[in-house]
């Protein structure tokens, strides 16, 4: 399961210089995928890989450069701006690719000359979608969130009985959901004090971010024919941030008896860049359960899942108000965790997802759930670093916070390393509210 080859070594540099560059996200080792265009221009967008500051244009290099006839046929979906269909040839189309983009971007590659033509400066471009959404259900593996939002929504009883046999998750909303940079319009919805005799309706005024991950499925399955755990993997083609946009006060109301809704559903915010599970090969760790915690039922289980279906990725929220972007001040982080802290690993979620015969298919996404820490000051929502709106957040420009005002921006960052692997990042997600529409 270490899945580790020369594409790894963490000795390998580009001749991308920037590449090169130990604080970058994107060395030669990690070669995300998005799907972008030159910005303000009205070209067909094309999918590319990520190197340095830059992007490699597989539309144009595969026009440029002789690739062989089987990396050819992975080119052609490229090319057109069809990461779906790529992501569906299942992982062995996107290890032989990245296999033959490492060589191309090597230093000494024969390559170099015709790729140069093909970068262009992250900068000067501009991302949609990485795909089409298809199905999208956010699970809930964050046991620290699950407890604390518990504590504050039920003090007596945080964490129901199942939360430690079922992945809980539901099903969301995809039509909703859009890249970094999109602004988030406040959404109206009915609020109910405690002490209101009624609801009314009204933009909320609990606007929140959920820090998680979101795993792209590649190849589909079948209906009626569950993905077993040790092939589950093979069914996810890629990860992103993931920032589940959330309403507080519309929560509370409608949550019972079915679940959030509208608290939910009107935005959900993506990065760009998709990392794939090869990049994350080195960044394994063992998937472990506490002491005194019931095991996984057999179906959730198998020996690679125990040794090494975990993830240690460092994840970060940073928060901007809009006096501070006109300060020059950059977003301020918030707190840090850890995705290896999460209750339940990705194959688990696949496993669990497809059990009872629901069908994936390319382009579904998995959210994870907020992933706070163990720790005080490591909650992944405001809703717990304010303690439910109790404890304001002061800021670097003065200002405080409980929940989100006009103006502001939630940054999402993540990034693993370790001794004897090159550090890889996820880029940035981002975005900011923008005020409601007038009530209705
Ligand atoms: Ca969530």
């Amino acid at each position: 399961m270490s899945g580790l080859d020369d594409t790894h070594d963490p000795a390998l540099r580009s001749w991308v210089e920037s590449a090169n560059d130990p604080a970058t996200d994107f060395p030669i080792q990690n070669l995300p995928f998005a799907r972008f265009r030159r910005a303000g221009s009205s070209e067909a967008w094309r999918i590319g890989v990520a190197i340095g500051d830059q992007v490699l244009d597989l539309c144009l290099a595969r026009e440029q450069c002789s690739w062989g006839r089987v990396a050819s046929a992975w080119l052609v979906p490229l090319a057109a701006g069809d990461l779906a269909a790529f992501m569906a040839l299942g992982p062995g189309a996107r290890r032989g690719l990245r296999a033959v983009l490492s060589v191309a971007l090597r230093e000494g590659s024969d390559r170099r000359a015709a790729l140069e033509a093909c970068l262009v400066p992250q900068s000067a471009a501009e991302f949609a979608l990485p795909c089409r959404i298809g199905d999208y259900t956010d699970f809930y593996t964050g046991i620290h969130h699950a407890t604390a939002v518990g504590k504050l929504f039920r003090p007596d009883n945080p964490l129901l009985p199942n939360y430690r046999w079922v992945p809980i998750g539901y099903h969301g909303r995809a039509s909703s959901i859009v890249v970094s940079g999109t602004p988030v319009r406040r959404p109206l919805g009915q609020l109910k004090g405690p002490d209101d005799a009624a609801p009314h309706l009204a933009p909320t005024q609990r606007l929140d971010h959920e820090l998680e991950l979101g795993f792209l499925i590649g190849s589909g399955n079948a209906q009626g024919e569950p993905v077993p755990v040790t092939q589950a993997e093979d069914h996810w083609f890629g990860t992103v941030l993931l920032n589940d946009w959330s309403a507080r006060d519309v929560q509370a109301w409608e949550y019972q008896p079915l679940g959030p809704f509208l608290s939910k559903n009107f935005a959900t915010t993506i990065s760009p860049w998709v990392v794939t599970p090869e990049a994350l090969a080195p960044f394994r760790v063992a998937f472990e359960r506490l002491a005194g915690d019931p095991q996984p039922l057999p179906y959730l289980d198998s020996p690679g899942n125990r040794a090494a279906g975990a993830f240690d990725i460092v994840l970060e929220v940073g928060l901007q108000t809009a006096r501070m972007r006109e300060a020059g001040l950059p977003h301020q982080r918030l707190m840090q965790s850890n995705f290896r802290d999460s209750y339940w690993t990705i194959a688990q979620l696949i496993a669990h997802h497809t059990v009872g015969g629901c069908n994936l298919g390319a382009g579904d996404l998995l959210g994870s759930g907020t992933q706070s820490g163990p720790g005080e000051g490591q909650g992944g929502s405001l809703l717990e670093l304010t303690q439910g709106g109790r404890q304001p957040i002061t800021l670097a420009s003065g200002e405080t916070r409980t929940f989100l005002q006009d103006g502001d921006s939630i940054e999402l960052r993540a990034h693993c390393e370790r001794p004897g692997a090159r550090r890889i990042g996820f880029g940035c997600c981002e975005g900011h509210a923008i005020a409601a529409v007038k009530p209705l």
